[in-house]
């Protein structure tokens, strides 16, 4: 579709923001205008908060509303408590749980005492938000999700890179607190006491005067008064539509919407993988006398063992501001995952993709049974892709995919998972497929059947297969790589039709099928009608 540009309009080019206006003014009077409201990440999103009015029942959510904020009201966690929580989902990284705990638990106490008095005046209280060190796919994000779900409290996640100084290029900061509210669904009560993630930090560290980046400076600069203390509009300034919904909803109910969230008790977590860190650590460190070597075993080793060691100076020294540094007071490191953490994550975190991969077979009644060799095998495999837990899926997916595609359409109930199931999924599908050939071909039988029964409910007629059209028919669905319903759609196209004219013709309604009939449907089709109408000219002459 082609747009018509301005300039080769006849009349005055039309400015498309006066002409909305006018439309909007006009749909106000007719009390008729309607906006869908802004939608996902960017800058053109904005929030509706609920009102009590327009509150849309939903007992369920309005229930774990009502939980989390009688959880944060009445917070009474402890540290260990929390980092137990973590350890059903959360493998090693036991200096973070430790860590993120008790920040989790200082950030809540203090919630809950400005709650309880609210003239409480601690001025100089230092938010406890954090700052996690550490490569991709240790579970930095896994951790800090798993410690809103456990609090009830909505979450946020977006990466640093995606925002500018200005908001326009870019994202504007302010939209992670209207996600926020989002994600809470339009509750500002719940949003202002959520979590808020943003990763790769260390890419909008300013690199000098010729650095990469020249709005790093200013992304930390807004991110630093969302994380003291400030009041978020809860419409962006660019959501045009958004502001207009808010004034109809001001001229319809009389009431105006709570417009702005403060960001006083929401906690920031911020994280990235600080490569670079590690090094300028690693040479403060070496030229004092503290020296590394001799016990560690490799160089992600060392990298975590310097990240864990860094200093506010380390920071200010990567291009951080020493304000925006300031504001993370609570700063750990997350390890690399070595091939047994791995493994232990595949065995016994709560939220393994193993298990979802089970739960995915399961949903088609098929149980897997997975060796201690496969699972050493996969875990090696995943630490070598180098992304952490991530490495796990990416193994599990090259392992699976082709046995999660045929599987279900066999009738392969079990299969085990071993160490050549692994080195060579392709030859080990294939050899399964060949074993259980039995079970697949009465699976197909009974598709057959099942196309059959089809077929009569479709046109009242019975297709009535020998044993030898089923063998045939089955023998194409594996030759072919065809399922049964597919080869009976093509074969029988016709049939109802020419069905139809021999029925009139003759009064037949069932029509058996034989093998012949499989490999030359058309052809003996043609000749049954053809037999048709000469049965009924001879029973006319007669
Ligand atoms: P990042 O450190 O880059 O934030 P994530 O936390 O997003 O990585 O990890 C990606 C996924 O890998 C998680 O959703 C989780 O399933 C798994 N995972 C990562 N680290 C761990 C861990 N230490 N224990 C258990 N699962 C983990």
């Amino acid at each position: 579709m082609q747009f018509p540009s301005p300039m080769s309009q006849d009349k005055e080019p039309v400015d498309p923001m006066e002409e909305l206006k006018k439309n909007l003014d006009q749909a106000f009077k007719q009390g008729k205008a309607f906006f869908p409201m802004g939608g996902g990440f960017g800058p053109q999103s904005g929030v509706s908060p609920q009102s009590p009015s327009e509150k849309k029942e939903n007992p369920e959510v309005d229930e774990e509303r009502e939980e989390a904020l009688k959880r944060i009201h009445g917070f009474n966690l402890k540290p260990k408590e929390i980092r137990d929580y973590l350890d059903r989902f959360v493998i090693q990284q036991r200096e973070a749980k430790k860590v993120i705990s008790v920040a989790i638990c200082d950030h809540f106490n203090h919630v809950r005492r400005c709650l309880e008095n609210p003239d409480l005046k601690e001025r100089d209280y230092a938010k406890q938000n954090v700052i996690l060190l550490g490569p991709t796919g240790v579970g930095k994000t896994y951790l800090m999700r798993n410690v809103a779900k456990l609090i009830g409290v909505p979450f946020v996640k977006a990466d640093a890179t995606k925002f500018s100084e200005t908001g326009y290029v870019g994202g504007d900061v302010d939209d992670l607190v209207r996600d926020l509210v989002k994600n809470a669904n339009g509750d500002v009560d719940l949003a202002q006491y959520g979590i808020i993630y943003i990763d790769e930090i260390d890419k909008i560290a300013q690199k000098g005067e010729h650095g990469r980046d020249v709005s790093g400076r200013g992304v930390q600069i807004n991110l630093l008064k969302l994380m003291e203390e400030t009041d978020v509009n809860l419409q962006s300034q660019t959501d045009l539509l958004g502001q207009m919904q808010a004034m109809m909803d001001f001229q319809q109910t009389g009431k105006p919407r709570k417009k702005t969230i403060n960001t006083r008790h929401i906690l920031f977590i911020v994280s990235g993988a600080f490569d670079k860190l590690a090094e300028s650590v690693k040479k403060r460190l070496t030229t004092t006398t503290m020296g590394f070597g001799a016990s560690r075993k490799n160089d992600d080793d060392e990298s975590d063992d310097f990240l864990s060691k860094v200093e506010t100076r380390d920071f200010i020294d990567y291009g951080f501001e020493p304000e925006f540094i300031g504001r993370l007071p609570v700063r750990v490191a997350c390890q690399h995952l070595l091939p047994e953490d791995l493994m232990q994550i595949l065995t016994s975190s709560e939220g393994s993709i193993l298990a979802q991969y089970l739960a995915d077979f399961d949903g088609y009644n098929i149980k897997l049974d997975v060796s201690k060799e496969a699972l050493e095998k996969v875990s090696e495999r995943a630490h070598k892709e180098k992304t952490g837990a991530r490495g796990l899926m990416t193994v599990l997916e090259r392992v699976f995919r082709d046995f999660k595609f045929e599987l279900p359409s066999t009738g392969i109930k079990q299969f085990k998972v071993t160490g050549d199931t692994v080195d060579d999924p392709s030859s080990d599908l294939k050899q399964l497929l060949r074993d259980n050939i039995s079970e697949q071909r009465s699976v197909l039988m009974e598709e057959v059947t099942t196309y059959a029964q089809r077929f009569e409910n479709q046109h009242g007629f019975t297709l009535d297969f020998t044993e030898d059209a089923v063998i045939a028919l089955v023998e194409e669905s594996l030759d072919t790589d065809k399922t049964i319903r597919a080869l009976c759609e093509l074969k029988f196209r016709d049939f109802h039709h020419g069905l139809t004219l021999i029925s009139r013709n003759t009064g037949q309604t069932v029509f058996p099928i034989t093998e012949s009939v499989v490999k030359n449907a058309e052809k003996e089709l043609s000749e049954w009608v053809v037999k048709s109408y000469r049965q009924q000219s001879e029973a006319e002459s007669e």
